[in-house]
Order: C-alpha cells, then sequence, then structure tokens
C-alpha cells in the first residue's frame, strides 16, 4: 500500500515526492505517462552529444531565496542571466524594450530621460487596463506593439493580444536604461548538470518508486494508494466533463548544425514574420563547449501536448467549475501547471508545491487517514 500515488514527474509532482518521502517518511509511487522523469523541463544529451531541453529553453529565476535554496539540495547552479533579441524589421535588437531597442530602430541617439518622453508621447491612454494589448499599447504605443507584440502573440496563442488576459504580455517588462536581461530576478542560474539530474537526484530516495511511460486510468485501481496529488490537466481528470480546457501547444523542430555558433544570444524571437516564434541555442545556456550546436525552433499549435493554460475571462470560468469539483473530491490534491490552469514558471510551481506540502502537515498526520 503506497501513502500516496503522484501522478505526474515535473516540478509539482517531484518536489511534492521528495518532501513527502524524506520529510514524512512516507512511501510514494509517482508516475509519468512520458517516458522521463522532469516534465517539461526535462533535458537530455542529443546523438551529438549536446544538452537541449526537449520541450522547448526553460530558464530558472525567482526573487524567493527559499524556492532557490530548496532545490539547491539537488543541484549545483551555473550562473546564467538570459538574454533575448527580436528579429524586427531585419534587425537584431534586445526585447525587453530598452533604450538600445529605441535607438537601434530609429537611428536615434536618446538618453533615458528622453526615452521616457518619447514613450509618453506616443503612449495610448487606456482608461483600464484589461488585456494583453492594453498593456503594451499604454507603455510604447501602438507602433512598437505592432512590431513586437502582436505578430509573436497571434503566432503564440492563436488570439489578438486583445483578446487574452493582460497578464500575458506584462510577463515582459519596458526599460528606459540599458538593462537587456529578460528577467529581473535576484537569483538566475541553471541547473550545472541539468535539469534531469537534478530531478534525479531529487527523486533519489528509498520511499520514492518512479514509474515512467505509466497512464494514471491504467493503475488507479489496480495500485493501492491512500491518497493522490494530480499533475495533469484538471479537465482530463475529470473526463472532461465540463468540456475542454484550451491549452496552448507547440511543436518543436531539434536541428544539430556542424558549426559551433549560431547567434549571438540563447534565444531569438521572431514577432513578425516566420512560422516559428522563437530560435534557441541551447550552448549559450549550459556553457557546453563543442564543435557543433543545437537549436530548436518552436511552434505553435492547438493540437498536442498541453502546454500553456489559456489565460482567458471564460476560460478561468470553466476552470472555476472544475475547481469547484476538486475541492469536493476528498483525498486528493491538484497542484500544478495544468492541474491548476494557471500560467506559472518552474519557481512558482516549486512554491506551490512547498504550500501544498505544508498544507498536507498541518491536515493529516503522518500515515494518517484524517
Ligand atoms: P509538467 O512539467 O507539465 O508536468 C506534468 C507531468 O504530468 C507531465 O510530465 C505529464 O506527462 C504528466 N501527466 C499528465 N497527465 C498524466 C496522466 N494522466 N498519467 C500520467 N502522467 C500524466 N518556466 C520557467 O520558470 N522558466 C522558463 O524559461 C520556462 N520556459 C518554458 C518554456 C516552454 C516551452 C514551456 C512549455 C514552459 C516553460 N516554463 C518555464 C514553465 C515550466 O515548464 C512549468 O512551470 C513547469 O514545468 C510546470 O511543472 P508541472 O509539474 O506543473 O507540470
Ligand atoms: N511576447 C511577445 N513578443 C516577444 C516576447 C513575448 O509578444 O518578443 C508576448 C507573447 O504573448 C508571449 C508573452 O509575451 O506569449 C510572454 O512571453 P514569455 O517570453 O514570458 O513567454 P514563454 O517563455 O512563457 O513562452
Amino acid at each position: 500500500m503506497y501513502d500516496w500515488l503522484i501522478v505526474g514527474a515535473g516540478f509539482a509532482g517531484s518536489v511534492l515526492a521528495e518532501r513527502l518521502a524524506s520529510e514524512r517518511n512516507e512511501r510514494v509511487l509517482l508516475i509519468d505517462r512520458r517516458n522521463h522523469v522532469g516534465g517539461n523541463a526535462f533535458d537530455r544529451y542529443d546523438e551529438n552529444g549536446l544538452l537541449i531541453h526537449q520541450y522547448g529553453p526553460h530558464i530558472f529565476h525567482t526573487n524567493a531565496k527559499g524556492i532557490f535554496d530548496h532545490l539547491s539540495k539537488f543541484t549545483e547552479w551555473r550562473p546564467y542571466e538570459h538574454r533575448v533579441l527580436a528579429a524586427v524589421d531585419g534587425t537584431l535588437v534586445p526585447i525587453p524594450i530598452n533604450l538600445d531597442t529605441v535607438n537601434t530602430l530609429y537611428n536615434l541617439d536618446l538618453t533615458s530621460e528622453q526615452l521616457q518622453e518619447w514613450f509618453a508621447e506616443r503612449a495610448e491612454p487606456v482608461e483600464e487596463i484589461r488585456t494583453s494589448e492594453d498593456v503594451v499599447v499604454a507603455a510604447v504605443g501602438r507602433e512598437l506593439y505592432e512590431k513586437f507584440f502582436r505578430g509573436y502573440t497571434r503566432k503564440q496563442w492563436g488570439l489578438d493580444p486583445s483578446e487574452l488576459d493582460k497578464s500575458v504580455t506584462a510577463r515582459v517588462p519596458t526599460r528606459t536604461n540599458r538593462d537587456d536581461r529578460y528577467f529581473g530576478d535576484e537569483f538566475q542560474f541553471m541547473p550545472k548538470h541539468g535539469y534531469t539530474r537534478m530531478f534525479e537526484s531529487m527523486l533519489n530516495h528509498p520511499n520514492i518508486h518512479v514509474m515512467t511511460q505509466t497512464e494514471y486510468d491504467d493503475i488507479r485501481d489496480t495500485i493501492p494508494h491512500r491518497r493522490l496529488i494530480f499533475t495533469g490537466p484538471i479537465d482530463e481528470y475529470f473526463d472532461f466533463r465540463f468540456g475542454k480546457l484550451p491549452y496552448r501547444s507547440l511543436r518543436f523542430k531539434h536541428v544539430t548544425l556542424d558549426q559551433p555558433q549560431f547567434q549571438p544570444v540563447a534565444v531569438v524571437n521572431y514577432p513578425q514574420t516566420e512560422e516559428y516564434t522563437r530560435i534557441t541555442e541551447y550552448k549559450h545556456l549550459t556553457g557546453q563547449e563543442h564543435a557543433k550546436t543545437a537549436l530548436t525552433y518552436e511552434f505553435p499549435s492547438a493540437e498536442g501536448d498541453p502546454y500553456y493554460p489559456i489565460p482567458k475571462a471564460e476560460n478561468q470560468e470553466l476552470f472555476k467549475k472544475y475547481e469547484r469539483l476538486a475541492l469536493a473530491t476528498p483525498n486528493v490534491w491538484f497542484v500544478g501547471r495544468l492541474a491548476t490552469y494557471r500560467y506559472y514558471n518552474m519557481d512558482q510551481i516549486v512554491g506551490q508545491a512547498l504550500a501544498t506540502f505544508r498544507r498536507i502537515n498541518e491536515s493529516i498526520p503522518v500515515r494518517g487517514d484524517g
């Protein structure tokens, strides 16, 4: 008899498995339908020995020291500050939009103060910022919005920014200085030996049994367990009874080139023309030295594995119906990006898993039925 069956071996499932096994000495069965642990953060060496991220670029960043310290038990780190360029009007310029972006694109020589005025002259007053269009046009005006955000967002989400919650484009700030880092967080690192090694170290515990290529539906009635933690799509758990929750998917095209470098930074975004949204070159992230280089192109799609919950009021309403069911389902905990239908980063998922562990500790005695 397992104390816990955990469905999904991504950050949510793996962080909880480790906590339950080591802090409560409980027996955990952790399953995943994929043939590996790590969820979407899974990385692997390709046939040439280049470390790649199978499900697109994953860069760890957080302001929460507790979350960073927790993961530091399972990995060493490589300091890495993420920088992204956007291919706009035939030039590569920094995104988030900053002083250099505007000066380069418009052949200007503005100071930070002048750029503030420049933005103010172009920004459109928006009474209430509700959508992903409002956020950007209210900050930098319509022209930069169209160059950097409208096309990328339409590709990425299959929706116009005016149809998406403001939280989506609000992830990308606007700067008037020359800071060209993608994230402003205090802790910005990559796991020194990759994410998969970090997960393996987290799950290396005698109380944890991992089964990959295992569907929840195939074992739910045959493997006895007291409680369940579910980190897959919440609508799937409830057999889509209120209808499907939309999740956006991606097709990844992994390419190896017989040259040491392809582009100047880890990620180049394509907001205007191409079918793909961005190209990632992993060596910038991993620091690996190699005669060849590995890239991933991301092609957004409606079909395929669920990757992104789509932040939109009507989807949130549908999610709330499932959430009410979840709250009324005893002995099952719903955790993670797919089960709580939120566009969370890795650190937020670790934080959510640690908070869930605290709630479990407060409400259930070890191996108890309470
Ligand atoms: P997942 O990693 O999705 O894990 C859920 C697991 O459950 C999956 O492995 C799935 O196979 C399994 N599963 C589901 N249903 C079942 C079932 N019925 N039976 C068995 N197994 C099942 N975050 C950052 O912080 N920085 C980044 O740079 C970043 N980049 C990203 C880039 C892309 C392209 C994507 C898609 C996401 C990115 N993220 C990034 C977000 C990050 O991937 C997530 O926050 C995190 O991986 C979510 O962890 P999770 O455990 O909730 O879900
Ligand atoms: N975005 C954009 N242009 C860019 C970068 C981002 O329009 O060059 C928008 C787009 O809608 C994207 C969102 O901002 O989905 C969030 O970007 P982020 O880089 O955080 O996306 P993720 O890495 O999560 O896919």
